[in-house]
């Protein structure tokens, strides 16, 4: 049985916050944590101020810590890594970094000595994650309710890909084009690090071009579950869309990894969708394709595939800052400055729109967001 607990929090109002999380942790059956150590993964993506609607609230973050706490938790960490993770990051844009000061937890640095784990589903991938995950007992995923370009939707799934330190993550959308191969990906990291809860912050969720560009959508609530999967699967049902369109959703009920939700013992997913959230056009996949020709192929012909698909970004000129992040986390070289503006070599370009996450000034559209 899948539980997934949603309840009402209409702003971040400290007061009410604490009593959404408290009650969605209690009501979705949050594991025992008196005597334990709880690493947090909030999504702190490329920590951008808290009231753009990208990273996990701090004052959810605030609210878990407290309650953890109460619970008899005896150690608490936080981390995540961001793309672009410098030496030293500490997430002070969005205000986590002051709450881990205020409330006397720990901050954890993913790019600090990690382990290489061999990652299933995904031909045996081998990828750094944290060291720590040996050494907590509980691994707690925080996400934010938002939409994602490539993905559809992100999620506590999702989220974890974090897990993986800085520049290692780019990468991946190499090996792993399609969003059916990156959803493997997904969830063999999550069956990896074991995380065994998570809470979202779907107080102000993001809709349109997410992760990072997307717009901010009051959507007033806080969901909890044992169970990832049941998570994001009533999460993409909030949006409107059908959870198994959603990849990872359908990669982690495939691999076990979790249900569809069987218990709401508060709000109901499906008396709360939103017919009108600005979500990705599904692109559905041809059968035929994926279960009898996909197989026989590898590399080029797929990523061929899939640039055909997808639209290669477009920079807009007037908006960059050449801060160059965009440069600096392509993981095929396709971007450089000519006289001071970014090109694209569209041939090079995997479409994993990468540089799209991390621009700081909306200047680069992908996909839908490209005039035809
Ligand atoms: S240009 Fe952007 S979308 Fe294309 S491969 Fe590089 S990071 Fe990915
Ligand atoms: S990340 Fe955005 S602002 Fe920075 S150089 Fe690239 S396009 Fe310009």
């Amino acid at each position: 049985m899948s539980c997934v607990s949603i309840v009402r929090c209409e702003s971040y109002e400290p007061s009410l916050v604490e009593k959404a999380v408290r009650e969605a942790c209690i009501s979705a059956g949050m594991p025992d944590v008196q005597d334990k150590t709880i690493l947090l993964k909030p999504n702190i993506l490329s920590d951008s101020k808290e009231e753009l609607g990208i990273t996990t609230h701090s004052q959810v973050v605030r609210s878990v810590i407290r309650f953890l706490k109460e619970q008899g938790a005896k150690r608490i960490l936080i981390g995540d890594s961001p793309g672009l993770h410098t030496p030293n990051f500490r997430p002070r844009a969005s205000g986590i970094w002051k709450v881990i000061q205020e409330e006397e937890v720990e901050w954890a640095d993913f790019t600090d000595h990690p382990t290489t784990y061999t990652i299933p589903y995904s031909r045996n991938k081998k990828l750094p994650l944290p060291s720590l995950l040996e050494e907590v007992d509980l691994l707690f995923s925080l996400p934010k309710m938002k939409t994602h370009q490539l993905m559809y939707a992100t999620g506590a799934i999702k989220n974890l890909f974090g897990l993986v330190p800085n520049l290692h993550k780019s990468p991946c959308h190499l090996s792993f084009p399609t969003r059916e191969q990156f959803a493997s990906l997904m969830v063999g990291i999550a069956a990896v690090a074991k995380a065994s809860f998570a809470l979202m912050d779907g107080v102000i969720a993001m809709e349109g071009p997410g992760p990072a560009n997307g717009l901010s959508l009051p959507i007033g609530l806080i969901l909890a579950s044992k169970d990832l999967v049941a998570l994001d699967y009533a999460q993409a049902e909030i949006m409107g869309y059908n959870p198994i369109d959603v990849p990872i959703v359908a990669e982690g009920l495939k691999r076990g990894l979790g249900k569809a939700p069987s218990e709401y013992p508060n709000l109901k997913a499906h008396d709360l969708v939103k017919t009108d959230y600005k979500r990705i056009d599904v692109q559905k996949k041809t059968r035929f394709f994926h279960a009898l020709i996909l197989p026989f192929f590898a590399g080029p012909f797929v990523r061929w595939r899939v640039k055909r698909q997808r639209k290669a970004p477009l920079f807009l000129e007037e908006a960059c800052i050449l801060c160059k992040k965009c440069i600096q986390i392509c993981p095929v070289d396709a971007l450089q400055v000519e006289k001071k503006h970014v090109v694209i070599d569209e041939n090079r370009c995997i479409r994993c729109y990468c540089c799209h996450e991390v621009c700081p000034a909306s200047a680069i559209l992908v996909d839908e967001e490209i005039p035809s």
